[in-house]
């Protein structure tokens, strides 16, 4: 197999949002930067299709007291993506929320509306207004065009499987060209980890179709599973997210619609809306984002985003940011099945949408392997915790690798051999499971063993079980090209954090959210401000509470 080797200052692994944000910053700080994408950054990952909403605090606007704003944003669903990671860096991150808003704006990524700083949706009638609504649908393109400006070489169409380590930093990457036959070494000073996050370890909510996720196929927790192996700690694996959206169409943008949540006898589920309200939404399933399977498993189903009574204007606008929101596919759907939302109520539902554990990192973005930083997604959800840890990482690895050494050669050549002889097994498989049936059986172990009940009993079962999976995948997979040998990585990746949940699950004896633990159904009122840390100790995975 021909082994590609490139070069690089600083590294960054993924070029979603958080990744070109990263690799734009250091690249005008002067370093030689890199981005290694395993799609195509101009419409890769979770911002690829659009996004509407950016959270942002501007003091004209909501006032000085940047606490205050802080507090209503957490009781929106933003509690979920910060959880677990301390008043510092929130504070770190929503200072600096604004100026990267003007800076956008300049790039190109419209930040305003009819000329005006507007904000809409997710929000409490009478309440603060945080989620800046902007017109991304365009904004890969455009950090895409920034970055090869600043003079960032964008490396498509390979995917990083491994990080390298001398034992005390690390010094660069692997990967695999997704097209072409070839491993491609990226020897590096520092390394940005922005592959976003995890989306195909539960099943879709049409495990049939694959592909029915809310996010993108290729999300598959990369980032976190290398970071793991290379010895930097993750923490709270075992948290489930969920979101909410159009039944049977795993989409995002919940709360770009602007209707009322009711059920079949046309009452209002939630409190908080009687009529569509186009600044605030209706914001019942970010206070309860299972609402929806609540009331199906209850017999008080189905539930309907409605928006009879809405104005023709407030359609407009509606109609004018949901492709923002990536949500076009839907509306050619509405439109070629004749649904018209002024007559038609969407019914909606609740679906996983993955693992809600993230790489720990400190306020600087570094995680706790030395000249290794992580972003994005593998922290939070969101587009300004992308930007901005993104840009704060940028300068952070780029002042790492001003005094960091040449990396050893000798390591790297050591680990491309071992990852060449893995990569070159797989190829070799002639029988076996593909890809698809490893990731379907992996899924289904998660969902039975790792999903809505958990037992000591039963994790320990589904442990054994995905063992015996990871040993089958190992033995057998097979990757008849380049392309599916990227799917089959990505399922060894997934076995791997799917094992770490197990045993972060173990752990946490307790009943909290949507771990839910029938044999322990306290909630522990002294884990409140802990979290669970699970990093790798002697070649085993080893928990602590932190
Ligand atoms: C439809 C939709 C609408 C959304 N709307 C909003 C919104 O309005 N407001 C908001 O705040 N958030 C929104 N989000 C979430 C937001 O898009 C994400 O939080 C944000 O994009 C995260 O940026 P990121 O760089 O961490 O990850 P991503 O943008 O997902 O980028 C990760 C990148 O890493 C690449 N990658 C992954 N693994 C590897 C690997 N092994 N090797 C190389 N490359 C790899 C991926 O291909 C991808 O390009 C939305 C998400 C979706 C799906």
């Amino acid at each position: 197999m021909e082994v590609e080797h490139i070069k690089a200052d600083v590294l960054c692994v993924g070029g979603g949002i958080g990744g070109l944000m990263a690799a734009i910053r250091s690249s005008e700080l002067g370093a030689k930067t890199v981005v290694a994408e395993k799609g195509n950054t101009s419409h890769s990952g979770k911002g690829g299709g659009g996004c509407d909403h950016y959270l942002c605090y501007i003091p004209d606007i909501h006032g000085p007291d940047m606490d205050a704003f802080i507090e209503e944003m957490l009781q929106t669903q933003q509690r979920h993506n910060f959880e677990g990671l301390g008043m510092k860096r929130m504070r770190v991150h929503i200072a600096r929320t604004f100026d990267i808003v003007k800076m956008w704006d300049r790039w190109g990524i419209p930040m305003k509306y009819n000329g005006e700083y507007h904000y809409a949706g997710h929000a409490f009638p009478g309440g603060f207004r945080c989620l800046l609504k902007y017109a991304g649908r365009w904004q890969k393109p455009v950090l895409t065009q920034k970055a090869l400006e600043k003079g960032v070489q964008i490396v498509n169409r390979v995917m990083i499987f491994d990080l390298v380590s001398d034992g005390e930093k690390v010094v660069g990457a692997i990967g695999i060209d997704t097209r072409d036959e070839k491993l491609v070494v990226f020897e590096a000073k520092s390394v940005i980890l922005g592959t976003g996050g995890m989306s195909r370890l539960y099943p879709s909510p049409t495990p049939g179709w694959f592909n029915n996720i809310a996010t993108r196929l290729s999300l598959t927790g990369d980032g976190r599973a290398m970071a793991y192996r290379a010895g930097a700690a993750l923490q709270n694996v075992e948290m489930r997210q969920q979101h909410a959206g159009p039944k049977y169409y795993a989409r995002f943008g919940q709360a770009t619609w602007i209707g009322v949540f009711r059920d079949a006898q046309d009452k209002p589920i939630g409190p908080f809306v009687t009529k569509p309200e186009r600044l605030y939404g209706d914001i019942t399933p970010e206070v309860n984002k299972n609402i929806f399977l609540e009331y199906a498993q209850k017999g008080r189903g189905p539930v309907f985003m409605d928006g009879r009574g809405m104005s023709k204007e407030d359609l407009d606008y509606m109609m004018h940011w949901l492709p923002h929101e990536g949500n076009t596919p839907l509306i050619d759907h509405m439109k070629e099945n004749g649904i018209d939302y002024l007559k038609h109520p969407i019914e909606f539902m609740t679906y996983d949408h993955g693992s809600g554990g993230r790489i720990r990192t400190n306020e600087r973005g570094e995680t706790t392997l030395a000249g290794l930083y992580a972003i994005g997604d593998e922290l939070a959800n969101g587009v300004s915790n992308a930007t901005v840890f993104g840009w704060i990482s940028g300068e952070q690895a780029t002042d790492f690798a001003k005094q960091a050494g040449t990396p050893d050669r000798k390591v790297i050549d050591e680990m491309v051999n071992d990852k060449k002889a893995l990569v070159e097994t797989i190829r070799g498989h002639i029988n076996g499971p593909a890809w698809k049936e490893v990731n379907v059986a992996l899924q289904q172990i998660m969902s039975d063993y790792a999903g809505p009940q958990r037992t000591e009993a039963l994790l320990d079962m589904g442990l054994f079980h995905l063992r015996r999976i990871r040993q089958k995948a190992l033995d057998g997979m097979i990757a008849g090209n380049p392309h599916e040998l990227g799917r089959a990585l990505e399922v060894l990746n997934m076995i791997d954090i799917g094992e770490l949940v197990f045993i972060s699950s173990m752990e946490r004896k307790e009943t909290r959210g949507l771990h839910i633990r029938p044999d322990y159904p306290l909630t522990n009122p002294r884990l409140n401000k802990k979290v669970l840390v699970i990093e790798k100790v002697d070649r085993k995975p080893v928990t602590k509470w932190c």
